[in-house]
């Protein structure tokens, strides 16, 4: 190791600056617990990746006088359409299904992000250190010592001792892995091309999220802030060298629609694959968000769960430090109880998540004549009022 060496003390550190770790951050700061967040890049992202919001991540942010701020940025979607070959199958309208809260916003995460980031900065303005990337842990029954290098522009080292340690570090968390926690999961066969684009139906109408359940593979658009779309579309076979040429020549072909491929401001090809961490708990370490549980991003649940787990995790790590307990936290039937919750509500997210992404694979013409066959017939009965309280996660509960 070179460079120099700095050492610190705090009662919670959280390993990432993602929207979980921040969210975390922002409800333990608010308790007046002495927290820190590592995070490995050196500045905030500018990507818009997540961008859907539901009601119990609205009610996350209230929890933090968060939301009006959000709403007023995001756009509100209330209603949600299926099509297949140029024909309406019908729609689902969150209004119905729910009587606070009938939408999902959308909103692209750095905006999520930032929100989060002055928050914490306010509430406790040396918190937050960039640049940091957390390599080693050593658990001990008293606290927990991490070490983080600085990841880009210059040499350095931090030795942190903790009372507590959060993973928030996402899908591929290297705190998981210092802990010897696997995870179990699969990959799925999906492939996807994904982009920000001007939205040709302009802003005066209500603007819906559509879905094309098309026999070449799903087609979805969700409406932006600032008059544009989120394109997502199946692609059968991973891409790549993503272009926006592509996206735009597969949404023509597929529902008709003519995009600019010139208004592209974010441009992605994913993969989609399931994880859960065998356990959450080891120590006085916890792991939370996609670092404990990654689902298929198909249906934009992802920050949702994650927010709930840090509502959930906030007064019981709180808790913890107030009655300054030396054991294990999988001593504490509170903790095992928490864990339980997050991994059945994780569970249930992920089987929604992969009926979505099933619905919306490649399917020969007969397959695919059926598929919207169904889909119709759901969208014409009460059915939908149920469809749209599943698709805007009234069916999860927090602690
Ligand atoms: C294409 C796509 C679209 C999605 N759309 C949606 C959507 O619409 N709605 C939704 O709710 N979810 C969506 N998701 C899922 C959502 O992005 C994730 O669930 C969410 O970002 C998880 O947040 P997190 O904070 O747990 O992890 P992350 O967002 O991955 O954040 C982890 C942070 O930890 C940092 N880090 C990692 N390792 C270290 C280390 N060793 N030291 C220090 N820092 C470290 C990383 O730099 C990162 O900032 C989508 C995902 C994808 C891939």
């Amino acid at each position: 190791m070179t460079g120099p060496v700095q050492e610190g003390e705090c009662a919670v550190l959280i390993v990432g600056a993602g929207p979980t770790g921040l969210l975390l951050a922002c409800l333990l700061a608010r308790r007046g617990v002495a927290v820190r967040v590592l995070e490995r890049r050196t500045a905030p992202t500018v990507s818009s990746r997540a961008i859907g919001l539901h009601p119990p991540a609205l009610r996350a942010l209230a929890e933090l006088g968060l939301e009006r701020e959000a709403v007023a940025l995001g756009e509100r979607i209330r209603v949600g359409r299926a099509r297949c070959r140029d024909r309406d199958l019908g729609s689902m309208d969150f209004r119905r299904a729910r009587r606070h809260r009938g939408f999902v916003l959308s909103l692209p995460q750095s905006r999520t992000e930032d929100l989060l980031i002055v928050r914490l900065t306010a509430l406790a303005p040396v918190a937050l250190s960039w640049g940091w990337e957390v390599r080693d842990l050593q658990d001990s029954p008293s606290a927990v010592t991490v070490t983080a290098q600085r990841s880009s522009g210059g040499a350095g080292t931090l030795h942190l001792r903790a009372g507590l340690v959060v993973g928030a570090d996402g899908s591929r968390s290297r705190v998981r892995t210092l802990l010897g926690i696997t995870a179990a999961g699969r990959d799925y066969p999906d492939a996807y091309l994904m982009g920000d684009l001007a939205d040709p139906s302009g802003q005066e109408s209500e603007r819906e999220a559509v879905v094309h359940l098309e026999s070449g593979g799903v087609v979805e658009s969700f409406p932006l802030p600032g008059g544009r779309r989120r394109w997502v579309v199946h692609t059968g076979t991973s891409i790549t060298d993503p272009t926006p040429a592509a996206l735009v020549a597969l949404v023509r072909e597929r529902t008709g629609t003519v995009l600019d491929p010139a208004t592209t401001t974010m441009l992605s090809a994913f993969t989609v694959r399931r994880r859960t961490a065998r356990r959450l708990l080891s120590g006085r370490c916890v792991l939370l968000g996609d670092a404990a549980h990654e689902i298929s991003p198909i249906g934009g649940q992802g920050i949702t769960l994650a927010w709930l787990d840090a509502l959930d995790l906030a007064p019981l790590l709180a808790r913890h430090l107030a009655e300054d307990r030396s054991g294990v936290l999988q001593d504490d039937p509170a903790w095992r109880r928490a864990e339980r919750r997050i991994r059945c509500r994780a569970r249930l997210a992920g089987v929604v998540a992969a009926t979505n992404t099933a619905l919306g694979r490649p399917a020969g013409a007969r397959v695919s004549a059926l598929r919207a066959l169904a889909v119709r017939g759901m969208l014409r009965t009460p059915l939908r009022r149920g469809l749209a309280w599943v698709y805007s996660m009234g069916w999860i509960r927090a602690g």
